[in-house]
Order: C-alpha cells, then sequence, then structure tokens
C-alpha cells in the first residue's frame, strides 16, 4: 500500500489559480519541484481546466478579474467530480469575513499573503498527503486482494445506488451469482495457492467479459462472484451468461478432478422489473443463489434464468 501511494504522491498535480503573473511564478517555483503544475491566469476558465484534467489540489486566488475565489470554489465543490478536491486560499486579505467566507465556500486551508515559502510548501504536502492517503484507503477497503475485483463491502454499497437509477429509469437489473464448479476438489487436488491463481484467471474472464461501463463485477466471497448489470433484460443478461460460460470452459484450466477435466462454473441469473427490485441486497441475492442452486442440480457448467416481472391480473 506505502508504494502505491508514493506513486501517487510523486506524480500527484496541483492547479495553481492566481490572475497575477508574477504570483503564479512565485507559487510554481515553490512547488514544482515536488508535484507536477498547471497555472491558471484567467479565474473565469479555472472550472473549465480542471475538469478537463481533474487535479489532486487546487491553489486559489480570491480577488480576480470577472470572478472571486470564492465564486470558483463554490462552484467546484458543487460538481461531483471536483468536489473532493482540497482547496487552499491564497490571499493577502485576511480579515474575519474573509477567512469566514472561505471556510464557508469550503475550503481545506487558507494562506496569507506574502507566504513564507517552507511554509506553503508543507502545507501543501501535508493536504496532499491526506487527500492522497484517504483515498487510497477508501479504494482499498472496496477491493479484494487477491483479484482486484471490488468485494463485498462495495457491492453493498452499490446495488442501492444502482437500485435508485434502474428505479428512476424504468429500466430492469439483472443480477448474476457465478460460482466455480468442484473448487474444492480443485483445492484438494492442486493445492491452494494454485487454487487462488484460478480464481485469479476466472477473475480477469469475468472483468473483461463483463465489460459495459455501467456493469460491475464483484467477489462474492469464496469462488463465488455476483455481476450487476444494470439496464439489462433477461435476454440481455442470457447473451452475456453464454459467453461467460463458454469462455471460462473454453480456457480449458486444467481440473484434473472434475467431471470436465477443466474449470466450469454454474450461474444464477435473475432480471428484475425496475418495479420489482428487492429493496435490500439480500433478498435480490436469495432470488438468483436459488437459480444457481438449480443450476448446479442441473448437472454445473450451465445456468438458469429467472425473472422477478409484476404480475398482470
Ligand atoms: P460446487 O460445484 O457445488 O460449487 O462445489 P465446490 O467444491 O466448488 O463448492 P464448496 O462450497 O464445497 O467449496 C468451495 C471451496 O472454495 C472451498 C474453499 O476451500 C475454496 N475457497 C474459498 N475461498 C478460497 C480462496 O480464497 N482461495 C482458495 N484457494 N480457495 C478458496
Ligand atoms: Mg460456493
Ligand atoms: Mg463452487
Amino acid at each position: 500500500m506505502l508504494d502505491e501511494l508514493e506513486e501517487r504522491y510523486n506524480n500527484a498535480r496541483v492547479l495553481i489559480i492566481d490572475d497575477d503573473p508574477m504570483n503564479l511564478e512565485l507559487l510554481d517555483t515553490c512547488l514544482s519541484e515536488t508535484f507536477q503544475t498547471e497555472l491558471v491566469q484567467d479565474g473565469r476558465e479555472a472550472v473549465k481546466r480542471a475538469n478537463d484534467n481533474i487535479p489532486d489540489l487546487i491553489l486559489l486566488d480570491i480577488m480576480m478579474e470577472g470572478i472571486s475565489g470564492w465564486e470558483i470554489c463554490q462552484q467546484m465543490k458543487s460538481s461531483p467530480p471536483l468536489a473532493h478536491i482540497p482547496i487552499l486560499f491564497i490571499t493577502s486579505h485576511d480579515n474575519d469575513d474573509t477567512q469566514i467566507r472561505c471556510w464557508e465556500a469550503g475550503c481545506a486551508d487558507f494562506i496569507t499573503k506574502p507566504f513564507n515559502f517552507v511554509t506553503l510548501e508543507h502545507r501543501v504536502k501535508m493536504h496532499m498527503r491526506y487527500k492522497l492517503t484517504t483515498e487510497l484507503l477508501t479504494t482499498l477497503s472496496t477491493r479484494d486482494g487477491l483479484t482486484q475485483l471490488s468485494n463485498r463491502r462495495a457491492l453493498d454499497n452499490t446495488y442501492p445506488m444502482l437500485k435508485g437509477v434502474c428505479q428512476r429509469n424504468g429500466h430492469p437489473l439483472s443480477l448474476l451469482m457465478i460460482d466455480i464448479d468442484h473448487f474444492k476438489q480443485y483445492n484438494d487436488h492442486y493445492g491452494h495457492l494454485q487454487g487462488d491463481k484460478c480464481l485469479q484467471q476466472v477473475a480477469k474472464i469475468l472483468k473483461s467479459t463483463i465489460k459495459r461501463t455501467s456493469d460491475r463485477v464483484f467477489r462474492y466471497g469464496g469462488e463465488e462472484f455476483t455481476a450487476l448489470l444494470p439496464n439489462t433484460d433477461r435476454e440481455g443478461a442470457q447473451k452475456i451468461t453464454v459467453v461467460l460460460l463458454n469462455t471460462i470452459s473454453g480456457q480449458h484450466i486444467e481440473h484434473q478432478s472434475a467431471p470436465l477435466g477443466h474449470v466450469t462454473v454454474s450461474i444464477g441469473v435473475t432480471t428484475f422489473d425496475w418495479a420489482k427490485l428487492p429493496q435490500h441486497l439480500d433478498e435480490a441475492i436469495e432470488v438468483a443463489d436459488h437459480a444457481l442452486y438449480d443450476a448446479k442440480q442441473a448437472g454445473r457448467n450451465c445456468f438458469i434464468l429467472t425473472e422477478v416481472k409484476p404480475c398482470h391480473h
């Protein structure tokens, strides 16, 4: 994890916004040895420039031609892709009112001009470390370390969100439960380390097959995976399921103690009409789990599809 943090830190980007070219140059000199800097002199361009190439931290002047730093800060804080970026105000006006307006606009810190070079550098470094560490910890807490897929916690967070999107748009949501066949025997035969490699291979196939930007794949636990496919009806879900079964089986990952001699999966698929989407993830999983159980009963390396639709009388 520390390596990952160091790499992010060494490539971190600071956007500096100030309408005075002298100030821009001064701030740039102070920071460009440690960070990649981008300079913006026209405040009215600031939000667009930040959106074009999202920075890790922003230094912002307050009094500028045409627009104030507070306005820029507020605009950024209410724009989801920019809202999490720490903004540090740099200003020569340090009366109470100014300071309060800065905090109210959502800044991370406040530095007064004329500034001390060393202090400015250290402040920026501190905020950068804090931001990148928080970001990395958030990512790690939702990622499975073995397969690099999203984990169960991420699934718990994602379901309510995708459910909301599908309900608002009147779209169906399909859920796949994917379970490796005879995996206990795989471990018994090849050992746990090889078992781990097999999980990684299967995860890689899932990731490359389920690739619409709105689709999400998770390691549910053990040798079970879950896919959430918003705006995908039963035909769509069936198509992708068949591709998954064929691709995994087609890799011929050796599994001598399995009937076919290679690794296969069974898949339980459920398509929920938007009006029948369960409130809780558990209920949705339960339905797909039944289908998965039936697929196992039907001989494995196959899928069972169920559909949950509103009943019309
Ligand atoms: P079925 O065809 O009915 O799905 O049988 P199965 O053997 O795949 O299912 P079972 O639930 O009996 O066994 C799952 C096995 O998955 C047991 C466990 O040792 C293995 N497993 C779970 N997590 C991991 C892991 O992280 N690494 C490895 N190597 N094995 C794991
Ligand atoms: Mg299992
Ligand atoms: Mg299994």
